[in-house]
């Protein structure tokens, strides 16, 4: 790299949205077609639910939530064609998504010393990346984790359609239970991280009329317009 030359590397998109904004597959997606790197936060709350759990912890219980980062050996690929997620030994990536997990992960990131020991977690992470991009999704990326990114999205949709994108990728609940368990752990969230409305210069892609494909090419349209410098 020539010195004489300011680049920030890697270049980072700063994405966050709520539950069932298609967030994770637009990101992977995009990720993929700049063969950039993708990292998905809330992959790590939800691995440490699992981990406090797995440890016997209560969960309402702060402080003891709070004990077990200490034993949290947490790893996440960037890879946005697949990555595994392990605690330890354990690979947890299929474990983290059961309704079981998503029911109780607010729990776990509403503790304020869980969140900075994540974002500094996530900082290493991004720093780490070899491609000349990752993009970087959950909740509070545009306004706490990378704030300085020089692309900052809110992707949001209407909650009826994000209920109903929910209910079709999940199986073995039904549309009314998922709803009902989105819009909880929105409402949960939302009391730690202001995530459904854009921070100034964050810019929101509305994807309640796109399609996957129209909403992926919206994304990169915003970051073809900040000129991303790549290698
Ligand atoms: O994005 P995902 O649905 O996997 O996130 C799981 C949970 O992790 C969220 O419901 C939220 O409680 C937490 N989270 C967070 N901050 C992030 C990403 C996720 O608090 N940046």
């Amino acid at each position: 790299m020539n010195d004489n030359v300011n680049v920030v590397h890697p270049f980072v998109v700063a994405l966050d949205g709520p539950a069932g904004s298609g967030k994770s597959s637009v990101s992977k997606q995009v990720a993929r077609e700049l063969g950039w790197g993708f990292l998905d936060t809330g992959a790590a709350y939800r691995a440490l639910a699992w981990h406090a759990e797995a440890s016997g912890v209560d969960l309402d219980d702060a402080a003891s939530v709070v004990s077990c980062l200490d034993s949290f050996d947490y790893r996440i690929g960037t890879d946005p064609s697949g990555y595994r997620v392990h605690v330890g030994d354990v690979d947890v990536t299929e474990a983290i998504r059961e309704p079981g997990i998503s029911a109780v992960v607010s729990r776990v990131a509403r503790v304020p010393e869980v969140r900075t020991h994540l974002i500094e977690l996530f900082r290493a992470i991004v720093a780490a990346e070899t491609r000349a991009g990752i993009v970087v999704e959950g909740r509070d990326i545009t306004t706490v984790v990378a704030p300085d990114a020089p692309v900052r999205i809110l992707l949001t949709a209407t909650e009826e359609v994000r209920m109903s994108r929910r209910a079709a990728e999940l199986t073995g609940q039904d549309a009314a239970a998922t709803g009902a368990q989105l819009r909880e752990r929105d409402r949960a969230d939302s009391k730690v991280v202001e995530f459904m409305t854009a921070a100034d210069g964050v810019t929101t892609v509305d994807s309640t009329e796109l399609d996957f494909d129209a909403t992926v090419a919206a994304v990169i349209a915003v970051i073809a317009d900040s000129q991303p410098v790549t290698d």
